[in-house]
């Protein structure tokens, strides 16, 4: 195991142990880790409390001492270092209200799968198992920690952390917890926005999303959480386009997901969904753009090259791919777009610009809109190969001030 994580959290353990306090590798880490993939993220479960924490280790972020949170930096990694503990009462379903620190056994307890569940000592390789994790992972199942309905109610969160645990691991949610997912399903709106948001981006973005949107809407999930794509024949649709987009970026596996609602309908729900704008952006250009690219092939080159041009374009083209597959229509559009695209330069797509705003004033534009329309008319000239050199330019626009109205 070559990763700086785990080498930082071995290391990390080995200090604390040393002063005196229990440590393990807990939680998803030593999952992925006997699944044999890689942990996006490292936790550290310790007795050791935060300010035992900060006092052990040169460089400490803060991120939740009032949960026993710390973030250790140590050989060039991240670690959240975190204090046994087990949560004390849930009045909203979202959050513990406090927590109390305890041993390593509680804290297992608090935590929601047993897959999830599981402790590793880095330098021997023991693994404690308080909760049948193990046979769970020999099996490739999903279970809850003890009563399913009674810790989904503590934090609705956690029948989507199921679904996305499904959809990473191409495990089988056992039949107990999965009733449980469906019964709690239609209260998962509780909790924060931002919560769910991300949940759905790290499903989109899994190995499985077609799994993991079936499932959510089979659950009656999708329904509570995202009522304005749930339902319907385009489940089915949609999930066999998240499969066939799998490494794609989030923006474009959202606009999969939205593509049926179009760029103004996918922006609403995406702001409902408190993404960034930059994020909503993006995304609904993608769809905008795949939806104008199934015009093609499409006569006029400039309107062409300009739609093309555009950052999200090959984005939108491979979301329009995939779904005329899912439809069932022929990839004539796209193939077209792209043998077009393949003949053409950054200098096709970009040409140079031929006059200043000023030539354009002396070629007898008044000051005004009429100024930019003139050189955007230009550019779309050149696009179309009508201008090559600046004494055609030159023409182009005094040709086009002749036919401007009297007053711009
Ligand atoms: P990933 O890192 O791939 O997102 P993960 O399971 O490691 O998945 P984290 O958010 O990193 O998820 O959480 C680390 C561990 O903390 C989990 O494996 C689980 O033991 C526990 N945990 C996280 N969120 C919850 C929750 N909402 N309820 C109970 N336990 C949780
Ligand atoms: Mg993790």
């Amino acid at each position: 195991m070559d990763d700086h994580g785990f080498r930082a959290a071995r290391r990390i353990i080995e200090i604390l142990r040393a002063a005196g306090h229990q440590a393990w590798i807990i939680g998803g880490a030593v999952r992925d880790l006997l699944i044999g993939t890689m942990p996006p993220d490292w936790d550290v479960a310790t007795s050791a409390h935060p300010a035992d924490v900060q006092a052990l280790f040169h460089r400490t972020i803060p991120v939740g001492v009032q949960f026993g949170v710390v973030r250790v930096r140590l050989m060039g990694a991240e670690v959240e270092v975190a204090t046994f503990r087990a949560d004390l009462g849930y009045s909203d379903g979202r959050r513990p209200d406090a927590v109390r620190f305890t041993d390593l056994r509680e804290d297992v307890l608090r935590r929601d799968f047993t897959i999830n569940g599981l402790a590793l000592d880095p330098g021997n390789g023991e693994v404690v198992d308080l909760v049948e994790g193990i046979a769970d992972l020999r099996a490739g199942r999903i279970r809850a920690i003890g009563n399913a309905d009674a810790r989904f109610a503590e934090d609705l969160l956690r029948p989507l952390r199921a679904v996305r645990l499904a959809a990473r691991t191409g495990f089988s949610i056992e039949s107990g917890t999965w009733e449980a997912v469906r019964r709690a399903a239609g209260s998962v709106a509780v909790v924060s926005v931002e919560r769910i948001a991300e949940e759905l981006k790290k499903t989109l973005l899994s190995s499985r999303p077609g799994l993991g949107w079936s499932l959510l809407a089979d659950s009656g999930i999708l329904e509570a959480v995202l009522p304005e794509v749930a339902g319907g024949p385009s489940v089915a649709q949609v999930s066999s386009a998240l499969d066939a987009s799998v490494g794609s970026d989030a923006e474009t596996m959202w606009a999969n997901v939205l593509w049926p609602i179009g760029p103004a309908g996918s922006a609403g729900t995406l702001r409902r969904l408190k993404y960034s704008n930059h994020f909503i952006r993006d995304t609904s250009e993608t769809i905008r753009l795949g939806q104008a690219a199934s015009r093609f092939p499409i006569e006029d080159r400039a309107a062409a090259k300009k739609l093309l041009r555009e950052a999200r374009a090959a984005a939108g083209l491979a979301v329009l791919a995939v779904w005329r597959q899912v439809e069932g229509l022929d990839d004539r559009p796209v193939r077209e777009a792209r043998e077009f695209l393949l003949g053409l330069g950054p200098e096709d797509l970009w040409p140079l610009r031929l006059l200043t705003g000023d030539d354009v004033l002396a070629a007898g534009i008044p000051r005004g809109k009429g100024v930019s329309e003139a050189l955007c008319a230009l550019e779309d000239a050149q696009l179309r190969g009508e201008v090559t050199t600046t004494e055609a330019a030159k023409a182009f626009v005094c040709r086009w001030s002749a036919k401007m109205p009297e007053s711009g």
